[in-house]
């Protein structure tokens, strides 16, 4: 039952004309790129296409590095919402990144992401002399690689003075920004509706509600505000999400290729639970704060989002235990179907009944071992095991609690 919501969301991945056939035709898109074709204009037969697929991907299976395959990095949907995987940070050699932006179009795609939004500077453009200053054109290059890949893409810019930057959402003309002040850039996002967040608060100093920051929250409060940048994650942030009602974001920031800082599913990403998987889906949950930070393993987030991700993810393998006379020992085997990580605390439970801690890796399983003493009543009991996720925080010194129920059968000699 555990796995109800996962079954569903695998059902709706496996319908005609989605996952499967979007990995191919994205294969083929990729694979032609790489090789200098175009598939809409190159003639082609079924069966010269076959081994045109063919040979690529030998060639590709061939060039360590090369080959195009998209992780599918799963991450359930929960009750009611879809979930996106979200990087809303990124740069490009628009302002000071080192990629064009179809790169990183790519690596989202590679990397299992649905959303991405490139955020470059207005204000701070160093590659101005080799690149011709104009902040649309990152999202229009992007755009058609996008489209074809099914990754969402959000328009979007970073506005800046001193260390305090603010990253625009679905703002469609960034030039208009390039020589505003921050107050003024602002209040001109606040009149397109734009989603306003406060990018790493944390940098060069240590985060706090700085008093210019605060000035512009109280002209006018922003959105949201970046829990995680990069690597560095920033505890006095935490209490703001409630306090300031922020959304948690977490991104990368990323101005390199993505390869190598980000190798091994450790790239941070913003998961949006959001009612349609489309740019106005994301612009919804964002305003409506449904989001969580997921980063190296650990997850910040609204306790409801939490728990949607722990249901649809683990499941129990043997939830009916028998403890034959003379035998008091057993293990609670838990299946773990997403790319999360969960760290089980030693659970609470009844007295005469021990429980160990587990940890769930990433589409892994775990075994809990329990033990009966003495005192364990004989016949069927139904038992909850109530776990501390330790890694999975819902507000600032408290984790996530769940509970695995248990039928536990104590046989008499
Ligand atoms: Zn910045
Ligand atoms: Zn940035």
């Amino acid at each position: 039952m555990l796995f109800a919501g996962w079954r569903a969301a695998r059902a709706r991945s496996r319908a005609p004309g989605d996952s499967e056939t979007r990995q191919a035709r994205a294969f083929s898109i990729l694979t032609a790129a790489a090789l200098g074709f175009n598939l809409k204009t190159t003639p082609m037969t079924s069966l010269f296409r076959r081994h045109f697929l063919c040979a690529a991907w030998l060639l590709l299976a061939a060039l360590p590095g090369a080959g195009q395959y998209r992780d599918p990095l799963p991450v359930p949907d929960i009750p009611g919402y879809r979930t996106l995987k979200c990087d809303l940070h990124i740069h490009t050699v628009f302002s000071d990144g080192d990629v064009w932006p179809t790169t990183r179009v790519s690596e989202a795609w590679r990397e299992g992401l649905d959303v991405i939004a490139i955020t470059d500077h207005a204000g701070y453009n160093p590659k101005d002399p080799d690149v011709k200053l104009d902040l649309t054109r990152p999202y229009a290059i992007a755009a058609p690689l996008a489209a074809r890949l099914g990754i969402i893409l959000i328009p979007g810019v970073e506005v800046m003075e001193g260390d305090t930057h603010f990253n625009l959402l679905f703002v469609t003309d960034p030039n208009a920004f390039l020589k505003l002040r921050l107050a003024d850039a602002l209040r001109a996002a606040h009149a397109r509706n734009a989603f306003i967040t406060w990018n790493h608060p944390g940098w060069r100093q240590p985060a706090a509600w700085f008093p210019n920051v605060a000035a512009l929250y109280d002209e006018k409060p922003f959105h949201g505000v970046e829990l995680v940048n990069g690597h560095d994650y920033y505890p006095p942030a935490f209490p703001w999400i409630e306090e300031k009602k922020l959304t948690i974001l977490a991104n990368t920031d990323v101005h390199a290729p993505t390869y190598p800082a980000y190798t091994g599913r450790n790239r941070p990403l913003t998961l949006v639970f959001a009612r349609t998987p489309d740019s106005e889906g994301v612009r919804e949950a964002l305003f409506a704060r449904r989001t969580a930070a997921w980063m190296g393993g650990e997850m910040w987030g609204n306790e409801e989002y939490l728990r949607g991700l722990w249901q649809a993810a683990v499941g129990v393998e043997n939830d009916q235990l028998t403890f034959a006379p003379g035998r008091t020992q057993a293990v609670l085997r838990l299946r773990n179907r997403s790319a999360l990580r969960f760290v089980l605390g030693s659970p609470k439970t009844a007295g005469w009944l021990r429980a160990s801690g587990a940890e769930l890796q990433p589409e892994g399983g775990a075994g809990i071992a329990l033990s009966v003493t003495k005192e364990a009543p004989a016949g069927g009991q139904t038992v909850q095991l109530e776990f501390e996720v330790t890694n999975l925080h819902t507000a600032p010194g408290r984790n996530l609690a769940v509970s695995v129920p248990l039928r536990v059968q104590v046989q008499q000699p």
